[in-house]
């Protein structure tokens, strides 16, 4: 007698749990990564496989990184494909020096850690060529958001400077189970290759938005000081690019933050202080 297929851990809510369960769906979803045979795949939470299964039929080699053991024991005993490299971990301690150049990522993000990730992804965008990705329909919006828009944020600019990005199609949450309370949507996108970029630029640029963004009603200048930036050198950066101190992040482009990164190392350099001090200890969960 054959044994049966082990049964899978029943979903936990805390970790974001909405497994994908429309072929149809899974089937969209590979269209739009288009994975060729020689490519490898980055996913994280692969949960019950509905992804993880189908990429390994068609990737040279999947690289997963699933935080729930027991799922992840359920996987590996379910998900026999010789090229998945399955990994118990949290996602956001992963060493993405582990990853060839020119990754994919395509994954169903759990949800309450995605802006997190997304920054990081970003942030890691040397080895990864395009991200098919599933995500809350607030967060997909963020990506896209334009300034003055009610979508503006940190998370907009930096996915705008590394990549970009299309809103492929919604999801109605009737394709998952159990379902989720918001609307999902998959984006793509296609990382722009860093070019005349020193390793630290993207460092620093990163820093500079999100110490605009920390305080989202407050003045650029205001913000700045808050997150620890010299006076001087905040005011001799905006003088430099004519940017009045008393804007606000949300109306700043994502260009006039590249200037405005590059103008703040000159100005640090000059004034001797060393780039990227500024204390921004800032949490992406919350900021915008
Ligand atoms: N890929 C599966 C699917 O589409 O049905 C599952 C997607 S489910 C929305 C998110 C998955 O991410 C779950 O399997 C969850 O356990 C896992 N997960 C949650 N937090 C994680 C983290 N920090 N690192 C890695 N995996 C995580």
């Amino acid at each position: 007698m054959t044994p049966l297929p082990p049964s899978p851990p029943p979903p936990l809510k805390r970790l974001g749990q909405h497994f994908l369960t429309d072929p149809n769906m899974v089937r969209k979803i590979l269209a739009e990564a288009a994975i060729r045979p020689d490519e490898t795949v980055f996913e994280i939470g692969p949960g019950r496989g509905v992804l993880t299964d189908p990429l390994c039929r068609v990737a040279s080699r999947v690289i997963a990184v699933e935080i729930d053991k027991k799922l992840a024991d359920y996987l590996s005993q379910t998900c026999l494909h010789s090229n998945l490299d399955l990994r118990t971990g949290d996602a956001l301690e992963f060493d993405y020096s582990t990853l060839p150049q020119g990754t994919v990522v395509v994954a169903n993000l759990p949800y309450y850690v995605s802006t997190p990730l997304l920054f990081q992804l970003l942030e890691q965008r040397s080895r990864i060529s395009r991200m098919v990705v599933m995500l809350q329909l607030e967060v997909a919006k963020r990506l896209a958001g334009k300034p003055w828009g009610r979508d503006y944020g940190a998370l907009s600019v930096l996915s705008q400077y590394c990549a970009t990005s299309r809103l492929a199609f919604k999801i109605p949450s009737s394709c998952f189970r159990p379902r989720p309370e918001v609307d999902s949507a998959v984006v793509a996108l296609s990382v722009i290759p860093p070019e005349h970029e020193d390793e630290y630029f993207l460092r620093d640029f990163n820093q500079t938005v999100r110490a605009a963004f920390a305080h989202r009603r407050k003045t650029l200048v205001n913000s700045f000081r808050d997150q620890g930036l010299p006076m001087t050198t905040i005011q001799d950066a905006l003088g430099e690019l004519h940017i009045d101190p008393k804007r606000r992040a949300e109306t700043m482009t994502v260009q006039e933050f590249i200037d405005l990164t590059h103008a703040i190392r000159h100005h640090a350099t000059v004034e001797n202080i060393p780039p990227g001090n500024a204390d921004v200890s800032i949490d992406p969960e919350t900021t915008p």
